[in-house]
């Protein structure tokens, strides 16, 4: 099992796999090179993209990532406002300093290769660091892999499937859905109550109650920052940012008072302010990933906003919760578009979402279940296809709709007595097969579907 801090890390947009996983890989790339003795003699490195990170990487900003990494910041180190007088002054001094006091000299074209040709096996977003030294022999290289949602394994994790075995520590080792609802009725315990206790092994109470409450925290940041902000969003595509215009519209409402379809409005526009936050570089939860960065972060401030004694415990349980679900998809299936398509990313945060808001209406572990599931089983097949290459069209919408659907999801489920026919276990596994079929085009390459068929301008 993953923890909550795991799954849900404060980072950077737009992209969790093409921006936050290069940058974290690159800083480590410098780390090993340091533990490895190599780092005072690099005077150069060069970085290769392969894969979706070479087709999609300049629209997702991984250059730039990459060029941060290697300086030595982190996604929550480096604050957005920082980034692009960093990465002008590395272009124009072609040098980038890092954190152990050494610089590498850069020049763009020779030292950041998007190879579009190549897909390495172990996973679509692969990249490779080489050092060099100043008579420009080769001393040292590694691949890494940016897996999804900010995970990054190197090329020997990868061959171990290491990721996957973290925490054995754990007292509670869940594989699947089935484990779950098995051990929580062993335990006589909630879903979140089981996920709390598999984190306490590893943090105090208090520890991980500050941790939920600052992923939370920053969440609502992300919201409001997305409801303030107009203007085009960057890229080159012209879009519009909307939230600030629809939340203009909507405030004339009482929406406590409001009608149902005021509240899915309140809701569209949450989850959509939070994209355009992601689409703009700003700082984002992912939730699992960037992209599909909206749909919890809404459904969270629909559960505050409209449901009588909704509060922080319930946010708690609430994240809890979808920790558990999000860990299932990963474990089991994939959280990276460019491995399944946006099933992985919005129809994943939509059964998170829909799980945990099933927890805080007061649903049973088994309507928990049956709520995730409901929230994947429609989301199955859905394409990953950026316009541009660029983490807006179709993504900001989608997120707004995969709030919707998630509280349909709950709803839906909480109808039910938590029996139905097919299981969560089940529709992961078909996730992950409908994926592996799903063409390249459709994976994050922007080869296909709407990148394809509107016109950039
Ligand atoms: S279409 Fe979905 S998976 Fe693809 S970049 Fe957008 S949000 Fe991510």
């Amino acid at each position: 099992m993953l923890t909550a801090s795991e799954l849900f890390k404060i980072g950077l947009g737009p992209s969790s796999s093409h921006t936050t996983g290069p940058m974290k890989a690159a800083r480590r790339f410098v780390g090993w090179l340091l533990d490895n003795g190599y780092l005072q003699q690099v005077s150069r490195i060069e970085t290769r993209l392969f894969g979706s990170l070479a087709l999609t990487g300049i629209g997702h900003h991984t250059d730039r990532a990459i060029l941060l990494g290697l300086s030595g910041f982190t996604p929550q180190t480096i604050a957005p406002e920082q980034v692009d007088e960093l990465i002008a002054s590395i272009e124009a001094s072609g040098k980038i300093n890092n954190d152990n006091g050494t610089a590498f000299d850069f020049e763009r074209k020779r030292d950041l290769i998007f190879d579009t040709k190549v897909n390495l096996p172990f996973h679509s977003n692969a990249m490779m660091f080489i050092g060099f030294d100043r008579n420009n022999n080769e001393l040292a290289r590694r691949i890494y892999y940016s897996i999804g949602g900010g995970f990054v394994v190197d090329e020997i994790e990868a061959g171990r499937n290491q990721v996957r075995e973290a925490h054995a520590d754990m007292p509670f080792q869940i594989t699947s859905s089935a484990d779950l609802l098995r051990i929580a009725a062993q335990q006589n315990c909630t879903i979140a109550e089981l996920v709390m206790a598999n984190e306490c092994a590893l943090a105090t109470r208090d520890q991980i109650e500050d941790r939920l409450d600052k992923i939370w925290d920053n969440m609502q940041d992300c919201i409001s920052r997305g409801i303030r902000r107009k203007g085009l969003l960057p890229g080159g595509l012209k879009v519009r940012r909307r939230a600030a215009d629809l939340a203009q519209k909507l405030s004339n409402t009482n929406h406590n008072e409001g009608h149902k379809q005021e509240r899915s409005d309140w809701l569209s526009l949450w989850a959509m302010a939070v994209n355009e936050e992601n689409a703009s570089g700003g700082r984002v939860v992912t939730a699992p990933t960037n992209g599909a960065a909206g749909v919890l972060p809404a459904v969270i401030k629909y559960y505050l906003e409209f449901v009588e004694g909704a509060g922080k415990h319930g946010v708690r349980t609430f994240l809890l919760t979808a920790t558990a679900i999000g860990g299932l998809y990963k474990r089991n299936a994939s959280i990276s578009g460019a491995e399944v398509g946006c099933q992985g990313e919005v129809g994943v945060a939509c059964s998170m979402a829909a799980a945990g808001l099933a927890a805080v209406f007061g649903g049973s572990n088994e309507q928990i279940e049956n709520a995730a599931e409901i929230g994947m089983e429609h989301n199955l097949g859905m394409t990953c296809d950026p316009v541009g290459g660029l983490v807006q069209i179709p993504c900001i919408e989608r997120n707004a709709f995969g709030a919707a659907m998630a509280v349909q999801a709950a709803r839906l489920a909480l109808l039910g007595d938590g029996k139905h026919h097919v299981s969560l276990d089940k529709v992961i596994q078909t996730m992950r097969e409908t994926g592996r079929d799903m063409s390249a085009k459709y994976k994050e390459t922007s080869k296909g579907g709407l990148a394809v068929n509107v016109v950039e301008c």
